[in-house]
């Protein structure tokens, strides 16, 4: 089977005429997505687009697009799940 086999398929849409399109990953095996060498979580894929965004680690610790949606993710943690439990802890005081 080719890349394009694995990855792409002629797009059901008669808007698109035929055009290859990119497959659902939820129709690509486990086994091909990783051989793709994607990170495998949310929040390590939009580091990985900072770093190819900013190229390099210090600019992305500086970037200052702060109404891009990735920037409060740009360190590569997601600081809504630490601030939901500090702010349990502070209600439960
Ligand atoms: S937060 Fe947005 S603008 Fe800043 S480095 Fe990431 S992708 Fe680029």
């Amino acid at each position: 089977m080719s890349e394009d086999q694995k990855y792409l398929m002629v797009s059901n849409q008669a808007v698109d005429d035929g055009e290859l399109v990119g497959k659902p990953p939820s129709e690509v095996s486990l086994e091909d997505l990783k051989a793709l060498g994607h990170p495998q979580s949310l929040t390590k894929a939009v580091r990985a687009k900072c770093l190819d965004c900013a190229h390099h680690e210090s600019e992305v610790r500086k970037c200052v697009q702060y109404s891009c949606p990735l920037w409060p993710f740009r360190m590569g943690k997601s600081p809504f799940h630490k601030r939901s439990k500090h702010n349990k802890e502070t209600n439960n005081v």
